[in-house]
C-alpha cells in the first residue's frame, strides 16, 4: 500500500516506521524538511535498538528506512491512504484535511490519528466524508498493540474494513469505538492524568510519591506524571479542552499547573522538561522545583 503520513513527530514517525516495516511505501510529511529528518533520525535510533536486542537485522532496518520518502511541500500525492498525525488542534487538522482532499485522488482514504477530536468534524472539511475515519495508534507506536478505530457519522463500511485490515497488517489489534469526545481511551485516561497533576499541585505528594503509588499500588507499568510527560503536556491539555467543551462538564478542566508548564514550553519528554528532566536522554528528577511542582519561594 502507498501511505502518506502527515506530521513527523512522536506519533507520525512511529506510524511511518510500523507501516514501512510492514512493507508499505510511506511518504512522511512535516512543515519543514528538518522536522522530517529529525523524525527519520529517531526512527533509525529505534531500529538500531531493535538490532541490539536481536529483534531485527541491519538489512531489515535498511529496508524499512528505504521505504520512507521525506516530504515537506504540498503536491499531488497518489496514495491509498493518508494518516494525519499533526498537532492536536481542530482548526489545524481541518486545514490539513481540506488540503488532503485537494491533493489526493478521490479514492484515497483520509485517516486521523487524533486523540480526541470529532471525526465527523474533520470529515466536514472534505468532500469525501465516506472516506474519512479515525485511526488512533498508541504511543510508542512500534510497541503498543492497540489501534482505536472511530467512524464518523458518514464513514462507509468499506473505509472501515480497509483501515481495520491495515491495522492488523501493522501488527495491531483494532477496536472500534464511537465518535465521541476523547473516544474510549482518552475519555478514561486523561482525567486520571489530570487528577494526578492536581494531586501534585495541591501538595498531596511529590512527583515520585504519586508515580510510585500508582505503579506499586495499582500495578500501572508507568506512573501518571511520567506517562503525561510521554504523551506530551500540550497534547494532554488539548485533549482535556476537547473533553470539557465536548461533554460540557467542568470536571474535565485542565489543572492550572499543566497550563503553566505548557506555557513555559515544558512539554514533557519531547521538549526535555516536564514533570521529569529528560534532557540527559533518560528520566531524571527535576532539581529546580519544590514538592508541588513549582519553585520554592525565594525567601
Ligand atoms: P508531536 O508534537 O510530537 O508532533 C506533531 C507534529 O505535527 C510536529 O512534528 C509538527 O511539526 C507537525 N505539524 C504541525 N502542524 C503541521 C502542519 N500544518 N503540517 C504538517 N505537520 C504539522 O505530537 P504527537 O505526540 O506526535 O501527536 C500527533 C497527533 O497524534 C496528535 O493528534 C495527538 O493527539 C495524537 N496522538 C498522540 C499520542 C501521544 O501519546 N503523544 C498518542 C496517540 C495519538
Amino acid at each position: 500500500m502507498k501511505l502518506l503520513v502527515i506530521g513527523a513527530g512522536q506519533m507520525g514517525g512511529g506510524i511511518a516506521q510500523v507501516a514501512a516495516a510492514a512493507g508499505d511505501e510511506v511518504m512522511l510529511f512535516d512543515r519543514d524538511v528538518a522536522l522530517v529528518e529529525r523524525g527519520i533520525a529517531t526512527m533509525r535510533k529505534n531500529l538500531d535498538r531493535s538490532i541490539e536486542k536481536a529483534r531485527i537485522t541491519a538489512a531489515d532496518r535498511d529496508a524499512t528506512l528505504a521505504r520512507i520518502v521525506p516530504v515537506a511541500t504540498w503536491a499531488h500525492f497518489d496514495v491509498d491512504i493518508a494518516i494525519e498525525a499533526a498537532t492536536e488542534n481542530e482548526t489545524l487538522k481541518r486545514e490539513i484535511f481540506a488540503k488532503l482532499d485537494a491533493h489526493t485522488p478521490a479514492r484515497t482514504i483520509l485517516a486521523s490519528n487524533t486523540s480526541s477530536i470529532s471525526i465527523t468534524n474533520l470529515a466536514a472539511a472534505t468532500s469525501r466524508a465516506d472516506r474519512v475515519i479515525g485511526m488512533h495508534y498508541m504511543n510508542p507506536v512500534p510497541v503498543m498493540a492497540l489501534v482505536e478505530i472511530i467512524r464518523g457519522i458518514a464513514t462507509s463500511q468499506g473505509t472501515y474494513e480497509t483501515v481495520r485490515d491495515l491495522a492488523i497488517r501493522h501488527g495491531k489489534t483494532p477496536v472500534e469505538v464511537r465518535n465521541y469526545p476523547g473516544f474510549a481511551s482518552n475519555r478514561i485516561l486523561c482525567p486520571m492524568l489530570n487528577e494526578a497533576i492536581y494531586a501534585l499541585f495541591e501538595g498531596v505528594g511529590t512527583v515520585d510519591a504519586i508515580d510510585t503509588v500508582m505503579k506499586l499500588g495499582m500495578n500501572h507499568p508507568m506512573g501518571p506524571l511520567e506517562l503525561a510527560d510521554f504523551i506530551g503536556l500540550d497534547t494532554l491539555a488539548s485533549i482535556l479542552d476537547v473533553l470539557r467543551e465536548g461533554l460540557g462538564d467542568p470536571k474535565y478542566r485542565a489543572c492550572p499547573l499543566l497550563r503553566e508548564y505548557v506555557a513555559a514550553g515544558w512539554l514533557g519528554r519531547k521538549s526535555g522538561l516536564g514533570f521529569y528532566d529528560w534532557r540527559g536522554g533518560a528520566r531524571a528528577a527535576r532539581t529546580d522545583l519544590g514538592p508541588s511542582g513549582v519553585p520554592a519561594f525565594a525567601s
